[in-house]
């Protein structure tokens, strides 16, 4: 249980919520607000960087889930202010996606990197493909080469002849003066003025001009979502700095059959109790469009939460394509109607199984009727952990119970 659920509804996941999944909904908020695209959401920007700050640290999220809000402050972690607070918004969205790039004073001279999403499909990342990608992005005005002005024009600022500093005398007294160097209040220390009839008129004296850009995004068989892929130097220019990089993060759809894990895909199906029983054949469509199908071994039983695999058939592993993670099938067993045979038929079909234990009811034994059960959580949520209904998570390990077919 967990004090408080603040920053797990910032970031939209459940308390119980893996590191994975944390990840990945800052990944997906943390570009949806970044004050770049969404100039106006800036304290949200900062809200969900703290979330994430928090919960994806072991230490942190564990003292969040005992004391709240409260604790963090308490334990040195305060909101703003504190000498110990959290670390700037921008700081983790840069660790967060590689980036580190942006100015940061003068002596940083490289423009800032550029994060956009792109949305592919798990088909995409098993096929590989290259997908175009239209951005808008300032470039160096080609007309007046970035310096604003109409050709042979004066940029030099009249007033401080372009050094960005004007100085002022004071006289104190007869024979005393006082000089005080301040920035040239008509260039703000630029040391550059355009008068507005010398602007360069395809950038009005902006120097830069916004224009359209594809990209084309090479998707590599076996991609993973998250993944990002770098366009060195295709960020915004601007005079005097060398442009910043572009980077493209990959966002997987979810896909209506499959669910990737790591190399490995899932499908869940459902087999009838026939079907579970007595042997099971299934058709599966991959990725690449070929049918499979998948047949049990006769006499081999399938019980609820059964998980059965075939080798290679997964996802290509990353720039080893030829390689290919497993294909998983979770099995789900429906079971029939109550009053599904009569009671004549239902001897007969006992008749096929091991023989009844035989049950001692002694003069002290009440017979008591059972009745149907649903937990208060209502319909669909399972009481006890380790019913095999429950659903697996793959990705904290219970792949050891995978068997592989090899045949
Ligand atoms: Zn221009
Ligand atoms: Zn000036």
């Amino acid at each position: 249980m967990v004090k408080e659920t603040g920053y797990y509804d910032l970031l939209g996941v459940r308390p119980g919520a893996t590191l994975d999944e944390i990840k990945r909904a800052y990944r997906r908020l943390a570009l949806r607000y970044h004050p770049d695209k969404n100039p106006s959401e800036g304290e949200r920007f900062k809200q969900i960087s703290q979330a994430y700050e928090v919960l994806s640290d072991t230490h942190k999220r564990a003292l969040y889930d005992r004391g709240g809000e409260r604790a963090m402050k308490e334990g040195g972690l305060g909101s703003r202010g504190g000498s110990a607070g959290f670390g700037s918004p921008m700081d983790i969205f840069d660790f967060f996606f590689g980036g580190g790039v942006r100015m940061r004073g003068r002596g940083d001279r490289r423009g800032k990197t550029v994060v956009h999403q792109l949305s592919v499909s798990l088909e995409d990342l098993y096929n590989g493909t290259t997908r175009k990608l239209s951005l808008q992005k300032n470039i160096i005005c080609r007309k007046c080469g970035g310096c604003g002005v109409r050709e042979g024009a004066q940029r030099r600022c009249p007033k401080c002849h372009g050094s960005g500093m004007e100085v002022r005398i004071h006289q104190l007294g007869p024979s005393m003066i006082q000089q005080i160097q301040t920035v040239c209040s008509q260039c703000q220390g630029q040391g550059e003025w355009i008068r507005p009839r010398d602007c360069c008129l395809t950038c009005n004296g902006r120097k830069v001009v916004r224009e359209k850009k594809i990209l084309s995004v090479h998707l590599d068989k076996g991609m993973k979502d998250g993944q990002k892929i770098t366009f060195h130097e295709e960020g915004d220019q601007v005079p005097g700095l060398e442009p910043g990089d572009i980077i493209i993060v990959l966002d997987q759809k979810e896909h209506p059959v499959f669910r990737r894990s790591g190399d490995d895909l899932i499908v869940r199906r459902e087999i009838s109790l026939a079907d579970a029983l007595c042997g099971c054949r299934q058709v599966i469509r991959t990725l690449d469009n070929r049918s499979l199908l998948l047949a049990s071994q006769p006499g081999d039983v399938i019980r609820p939460g059964d998980l059965k695999c075939v080798p290679n058939e997964g996802m290509p592993v990353y720039r080893s394509p030829f390689q290919k993670g497993k294909l998983i099938l979770q099995f789900q067993v429906k079971f029939p109607d109550p009053g599904w045979l009569p009671p004549d038929r239902l001897r007969q079909l006992q008749a096929f199984f091991p023989p009844q234990e035989e049950v001692m009811a002694t003069e002290d034994t009440e017979e008591v009727e059972l009745s149907d059960y649903t937990a208060h959580g209502g319909p669909g949520r399972r009481p006890f952990p380790g019913d095999p209904h429950h659903e697996d998570d793959f990705e904290d390990g219970t792949r050891q119970h995978v068997q592989c077919q090899t045949s």
